[in-house]
C-alpha cells in the first residue's frame, strides 16, 4: 500500500525527522485558509500516488493565500499520469540550497534492507542512478541490529555532507529506519531532503510503501489507505477477503488457490484465450464469497464467459456447486459459465451442474477449450 506525501510526512515526523509546517486540503478554498495561518510564501503540492509531480506541474509555489487560492484551483482540476488530483498540501515554501536524496528499501539479494543516499537527489534522481551510479551511496543494514551510527556517519560523509549538518543528519537517519522497520515498510524515501537558506535539513518530500501482508498489525497505518484512487472491484474483492487483480482479457476466471489461478490464466492463453483477471476465491468459500466474486468479475464489460477451476479438497465440490448455483441465484449472469470441478464429490457436483444447464468440465484443459471457443463466439 502506498502512502501519500502528506501521510508519509507525519510518519516521518513522529519519528523525529522535522518536515515543513502545512496540511492537507480538498478545495481550494481550505488552501487559502491554510496559506493565511501559515503566513508568507507556500508550496502547493498534488497528492497523487505516482512520482515525477514536480515535473508534470504538480508543485507549485504560491506569494501570498489569494494566489494559494488560484493555484491550488488549477492543481485540484489536474490529472497526473492518468490519477485525478483529490488533495492537495499547502506547505510552508523553503528555500533550497541543497537537495539530498535519502532512502531505504529491500534489497530481496542481500536479503537485507538498504539506505541509498545522494548528494545529487531532487527530481533527477533517476537519472543520477542510470548515467552516474557511482554517486549513489549503499549500505546495508541488519534487520537485527538497525541502523548503526557509524553507518549513518559513512553515508554523510560519502555524500560530503559538511560536518555541521551530521548531527541532525543522524537523527533523519535514525528516524527514516525506525519509520520504515517500526511501520513494516518496503519503501521510506525522503527526496529532497534539503538544506535550507538557513542552514537547516527538513524533509520536503515523503514517499512510503507498506507490506500489504503485514497491515494486520497496524490497524492505524491500514486505515491510511486512500480508496479513492483504488479500482472499486479491488476495493470490493478486499472486502470479502478475495485476491483479485484485473486484467484485460474476456475470460473470467473463478478460482480457489493462487497457484490453481496462474496455472489457469496460462492454459487460457495455451488455447489462444485472453484472461480477464486473476482471482483467489481461497479455500472454503461458501455461497456468498463466490456470489461477490462472480459480481465483481461480471462488473467488467469485456467478460463474455466465465471459467471456474475449483479444486475440492477439504470443501467438498457438491457443496460448491451448490455455491455456485446459489450464487447464480443471486447475480444472474447474461454470460455463460464453463466449470471444471475435480477432488472429493466431483461426480455429484458436476450432476447438480449439468441439470443447471452449465457448461461442465472433467479436466483443465477442456475446460480452458471451451471457454476460448465461448468467447470467441
Ligand atoms: P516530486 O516531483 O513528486 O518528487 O515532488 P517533490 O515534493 O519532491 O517536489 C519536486 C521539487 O519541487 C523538489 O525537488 C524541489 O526542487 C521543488 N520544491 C518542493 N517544495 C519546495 C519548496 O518548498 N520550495 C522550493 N523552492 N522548492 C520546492
Ligand atoms: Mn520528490
Amino acid at each position: 500500500m502506498k502512502l501519500h506525501e502528506y501521510q508519509s510526512k507525519q510518519i516521518f515526523s513522529r519519528y523525529g525527522v522535522p518536515i515543513p509546517k502545512g496540511r492537507v486540503a480538498a478545495t481550494a478554498d481550505e488552501a487559502r485558509t491554510i496559506a493565511a495561518e501559515l503566513g508568507g510564501r507556500v508550496v502547493i503540492k498534488s497528492q497523487v500516488l505516482v512520482g515525477g509531480r514536480g515535473k508534470a506541474g504538480g508543485i507549485r509555489l504560491a506569494k501570498n493565500p489569494h494566489d494559494a487560492e488560484e493555484v491550488a484551483t488549477q492543481i485540484l482540476a489536474m490529472e497526473i499520469k492518468g490519477l485525478p488530483v483529490r488533495k492537495v498540501l499547502v506547505d510552508e515554501a523553503a528555500s533550497i540550497s541543497k537537495e539530498i536524496y535519502l532512502g531505504i528499501t529491500n534489497d530481496r539479494a542481500a536479503r537485507k534492507p538498504v539506505m541509498m543516499a545522494s548528494a545529487e537527489g531532487g527530481v533527477e534522481i533517476e537519472e543520477v542512478a542510470r548515467k552516474t551510479p557511482e554517486k549513489i551511496i549503499k549500505i546495508h543494514i541488519d534487520p537485527l541490529l538497525g541502523l548503526r551510527d557509524y553507518q549513518a556517519r559513512d553515508i554523510a560523509a560519502g555524500i560530503d555532507l559538511p560536518r555541521e549538518h551530521w548531527k541532525a543528519f543522524l537523527q533523519v537517519a535514525r528516524g527514516l529506519w525506525q519509520a520504515y522497520s517500526e511501520c513494516d515498510s518496503t519503501l521510506a524515501e525522503i527526496n529532497p531532503l534539503v538544506i535550507t537558506g538557513d542552514n537547516r535539513l527538513i524533509a520536503l518530500d515523503g514517499k512510503m510503501v507498506l507490506d500489504d501482508n503485514a497491515l494486520f498489525r497496524h490497524p492505524d497505518l491500514a486505515d491510511l489507505r486512500d480508496l479513492d484512487v483504488e479500482a472499486p472491484a479491488e476495493v470490493e474483492a478486499r472486502k470479502y477477503g478475495l485476491t483479485f487483480i484485473k486484467l484485460d482479457g474476456n475470460i473470467g476466471c473463478m478460482v480457489n488457490g493462487a497457484g490453481l489461478a496462474m496455472t489457469t490464466m496460462d492454459i487460457i492463453k495455451l488455447f489462444g484465450g485472453e484472461p480477464a483477471n486473476f482471482l483467489d476465491i481461497g479455500g472454503g468459500a461458501g455461497a456468498d464469497k463466490v456470489a461477490a466474486a462472480l459480481r465483481i468479475i461480471l462488473s467488467d464489460p469485456n467478460v463474455k464467459t466465465v471459467l471456474f477451476n475449483v479444486f475440492g479438497g477439504i470443501t467438498r465440490c457438491d457443496e460448491v456447486a451448490r455455491g455456485i448455483l446459489a450464487a447464480m441465484e443471486d447475480v444472474q449472469p447474461s454470460v455463460p459459465m464453463v466449470i471444471r470441478l475435480v477432488g472429493t464429490n466431483a461426480e455429484e457436483g458436476r450432476q447438480l451442474l449439468a441439470d443447471a444447464k452449465m457448461i461442465t468440465a472433467e479436466t483443465l484443459v477442456n475446460a480452458a477449450k471451451k471457454a476460448v471457443a465461448v468467447a470467441k463466439a
